[in-house]
């Protein structure tokens, strides 16, 4: 990777919480030093310096990815017009019992590497396979490699199919909650399944876990009508309200989905200021619905977009996620003002903002092409009109990990190739054709 010790952005148009501003960004030590409009009028360069001219390119935040699974991107394509449950069934849980760890490694850095293509600085894996640490490791460590920061949120369930003893969720959150502690980029969290797939007990304990190493836990919640009903027979309260009962709903809980809410349960969600994950393609993939995501930013909670993985998705394109989100919402309440494109562009960088002192995680968005052209608004060109294909460049903590659509750490061509081979074994093994 290249380390530059001051990068100057010149001719750029700057998302700011204001609107946009054409000028300049300084960068040094990994940090934004200086935001200015118009251009520097000398720039004495060191040899390690860089100037990007960023004419025709729209800067933003690093894009933030809060919610996938990266070892789905070995099932990719796979959905089939199965619903939730039968595809978990009949796919992926096969699927993720046979991935071997190089396989794992693999499909992590192809799904590292697709986010980074598509601007993406910040991403939460919840890491399904834990068969072995050796698994969770490779992630860990392809994450290292590509260079975005990553939270792996460790998944357990102790309830129905295939369970893991409690001790040893308990033991391997304790080991990787201390790696949390050496890494600045690569981070862990507690990742239960669902709340019918973990129980009472250890979903307290692995949260007081979480929230003592200043982590979090990380769990889908309401995704389709049908989990809701499961947990009305059970405990007879929808999920969200359980776990309130059980003390896991706080400002460290991030819910995912959150499709099948009720008026009730978003002002309990806004009161304990959980963070709702939306995913509006995969929940649209799957048919499992659409989250009330009007009624969730008009109660005040904190909103990410997530792309889900890509066995539901099918791909990590979070401006395709981004339009997603605005063209349900608005169609699902009858309403060409429900969402604005400034409202997804604020929950797709989970409302960072480029100012002098922030970390330098920064995208440059190409616009100077037919599908933007002419740019008469740029919320809107990037909200409705640009694909992640069009990330030009990409800093995390001021390194430059893709420049001119290059990704600077990994050969794509070879990666395609080496996940192509891989992924006809794995399919062969468990006995899956499609
Ligand atoms: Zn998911």
């Amino acid at each position: 990777m290249m380390d530059c010790k001051k990068i100057i952005i010149k001719n750029a148009n700057i998302f700011l919480p204001s609107g946009w501003l054409c000028g300049s960004i300084g960068i040094e030590d990994g940090l934004i030093k200086s935001i200015s409009s118009g251009n520097p009028e000398s720039f004495v360069a060191e040899p390690s310096d860089e100037l990007i001219d960023a004419k025709g390119m729209a800067v933003l935040p690093g894009l933030v990815n809060g919610h996938t699974h990266f070892s789905q991107t070995f099932m990719r394509g796979l959905a089939g017009g199965r619903p939730l449950l039968q595809w978990l069934r009949e796919l992926i849980w096969p699927l993720q019992a046979e991935i071997s760890v190089e396989e794992m490694q693999l499909a992590a850095l192809l799904g590292l590497a697709e986010n980074l293509r598509c601007g993406v600085t910040n991403v939460i894996d919840h890491h399904k396979i834990t068969r072995t640490m050796d698994h969770t490791l490779a992630v860990q460590q392809a994450a290292e490699s590509v260079g975005i920061r990553c939270t792996i949120a460790r998944a357990w369930v102790n309830k129905g199919k295939n369970p893991e003893n409690d001790q040893t969720i308990l033991d391997e959150l304790a080991h990787w909650f201390e790696k949390t502690n050496s890494s600045e980029k690569v981070n862990f969290a507690s990742g239960p399944l669902t709340p019918w797939r973990c129980s009472a007990e250890l979903l307290q304990k692995t949260h007081q876990l979480a929230v003592k190493n200043g982590s979090f836990t990380h769990i889908h919640v309401s995704e389709t009508a049908e989990e809701v009903q499961m947990s009305m027979d059970e405990y007879q309260v929808r999920p969200v309200t359980w776990l309130d009962q059980i003390g896991v709903l706080d400002k460290n809980t991030q819910i995912v989905h959150a499709v099948w809410v009720d008026e009730t349960e978003i002002e309990l969600l806004a009161s304990r200021d959980a963070l709702i994950v939306h995913c509006p393609v995969s929940n649209a993939v799957l048919g499992s619905g659409i989250a009330p995501l009007r009624k969730l930013l008009n109660a005040g909670m904190k909103i990410r977009l997530g792309t889900d993985g890509p066995a539901s998705n099918d791909t990590q394109d979070c401006f395709e996620n981004m339009k997603m989100a605005i063209c349900l919402a608005r169609a699902s309440q009858n309403d060409a003002n429900n969402i604005s494109c400034r409202d997804a562009l604020s929950m797709a960088t989970s409302g960072n903002e480029l100012v002098p002192g922030a970390k330098a995680d920064l995208i440059l968005v190409d616009l100077n092409n037919l599908h933007s052209s002419p740019i008469q608004d740029f919320d809107s060109a990037l909200a409705l009109c640009a694909k992640g294909d069009d990330v030009d460049t990409v800093l995390v903590a001021g390194e430059i990990l893709m420049r001119d659509k290059k990704i600077v750490s990994i050969d794509e061509e070879v990666l395609i190739k080496e996940c192509n081979q891989a992924v006809r074994s794995l399919r062969k093994r468990a006995g899956v054709d499609s």
